[in-house]
């Protein structure tokens, strides 16, 4: 086939396809890259140009692209079979995956449960903490607590455990009921910003949710440390151990969202090890297949699965799976990509990286309209404001993370932001030069775009 030039491509693409979380008259008009190829760190497009992948490609990369290791398990495993249901089968490489997400998941964690994505993760989470509590006879137990500001995914289960309004609001009708648990987003705390006390009055607020709802709460959810979507909201030390003791006082399953946070994000392999904490359920995706395949798990305790089991025709199994559930090349990837971490020592030799992140982002307060800054690990975001003494916020129609990213990219960066909060989330691969430029491209586009 004829190499179609890229104006015909991006031609082609306006005419036939819908993008996700675009509006898309705008798409008819502005200028997007067509990406053709990956090259480590960098995404390559169809004229040539290269692009450091700052937020590594939605979250999920971790070695950069084309990782010779993952490329060749992918292979090897298109050698024997690319398919084959789940439903009474199994094969050798979800079997071989389990066992090792088994081992890196903190401790008791004992079952895995595949599906495709992050949201269908969070999906069976529910659903599973939901027909966890009917089966065992506690009946009552039915609602479920969230952080505000949470994302938890697409799907109309996991919109109603989320809290953006502006993602969120128009399915309203369509959702659960929940009950909203104030997260600790200090820098807008309704009494200040003063560390303490956020922190103080936030748990308190998880307490009073969490004891006043106690006979009817069947889970409490939450992204571990770090609130993503949300807008790179950050927990203070001590925030998701407490949870856990006030989830166990209060008979409620702890539900962990690490669909972002996991796999070294965050400096440890998961989040929750920042704390020794083992939810109930957690929820894994994005970066389990290195960034490669759509695959996802949803892990629990064995005290969880036992609910479950029973004779044939008491119905307790759980009803839940998906076509391409535990699909052998996304298996083959993560398998590749859990070995990856530990032949290169990832999360140790990541830790000089997020120190090296840690000083460069202290200039960046230099900068008039950066209010905040948060940093969990290698997840950031940089809140831009209109006025740093008031905290006043851009307004929608100035689009600022949209400019700011779009000014990266002509500097060679693809970037997204969320609302006014410009995210960086490089693959944990980067090397400190290419986080060095990375920083760079972001300091002078925010400048350039704001001063
Ligand atoms: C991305 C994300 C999801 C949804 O995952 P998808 O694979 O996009 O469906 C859920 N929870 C968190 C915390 C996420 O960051």
């Amino acid at each position: 086939m004829e190499k179609m030039k890229t104006d015909e491509l991006i031609a082609k693409d306006r005419k036939h396809i819908w993008h996700p979380f675009t509006q898309m008259k705008d798409w008819q008009v502005d200028d997007f890259p067509v990406i053709e190829r990956g090259q480590g760190c960098y995404l390559v497009d169809t004229e040539g140009r290269r692009y450091l992948d700052g937020v590594s490609s939605l979250w999920c990369n971790v070695f950069g692209h084309r990782v010779p290791e993952i490329d060749k398990a992918i292979k090897k495993q298109l050698g024997k079979i690319a398919h084959t249901t789940f439903l009474g089968l199994t094969h050798p490489t979800s079997i071989e995956l389990a066992g090792k997400l088994i081992r890196v998941a903190p401790k008791g964690l004992s079952r895995v449960f595949y599906s495709d994505s992050g949201s269908e993760a969070m999906e069976i989470a529910l659903k599973m903490a939901y027909q966890y509590w009917q089966q065992r006879g506690e009946t009552k137990k039915k609602k479920f607590a969230k952080l505000t500001n949470a994302y938890h995914g697409d799907t109309i289960g996991s919109v109603s455990l989320g809290g953006i309004d502006l993602f969120h609001q128009i399915y309203k009708p369509l959702l659960f009921e929940t009950l909203a648990v104030p997260s600790p987003y200090r820098y807008r705390w309704s009494s200040g910003d003063d560390p303490e006390r956020v922190k103080k009055e936030s748990l308190e607020a998880m307490e009073k949710a969490l004891r006043e709802n106690a006979g009817e709460l069947a889970a409490f959810v939450m992204e571990p440390l770090m609130q993503g979507a949300a807008g790179m909201i950050d927990q203070p030390k001590g925030y998701i151990s407490r949870a856990r003791e006030l989830a166990r006082k209060y008979n409620t399953l702890l539900i962990f969202d690490e669909v972002a946070t996991g796999f070294g994000r965050t400096g440890k392999m998961f989040a929750s090890e920042h704390e020794g904490v083992t939810p109930d359920i957690m929820a894994v995706a994005k970066g389990i297949t290195g960034g490669y395949l759509p695959l996802a798990a949803t892990l629990a305790t064995e005290e969880v699965y036992e609910a479950f089991l029973g004779k044939y025709e008491d119905f307790k199994a759980f009803y839940h799976g998906h076509t391409y559930t535990a699909n052998p090349l996304a298996c083959a990837a993560a398998i590749a990509t859990l070995d990856l971490f530990k032949k290169d020592r990832t999360i140790e030799k990541l830790q000089p990286k997020i120190r090296m992140m840690q000083n460069r982002l202290k200039d960046f307060y230099k900068l008039k309209a950066v209010g905040d800054i948060r940093q969990v690990g290698t997840m950031i975001g940089i809140e831009l404001v209109l006025n740093k003494a008031t905290k006043e916020s851009f307004r929608p129609q100035e689009k600022i993370g949209v400019r700011v990213i779009e000014s990266a990219r002509k500097k060679g960066a693809i970037l997204r932001p969320l609302g006014p909060v410009i995210v960086l989330m490089p693959p944990l691969a980067m090397t400190a030069r290419e986080l060095d430029k990375l920083f760079d491209i972001t300091y002078s586009s925010i400048e350039e775009t704001t001063e």
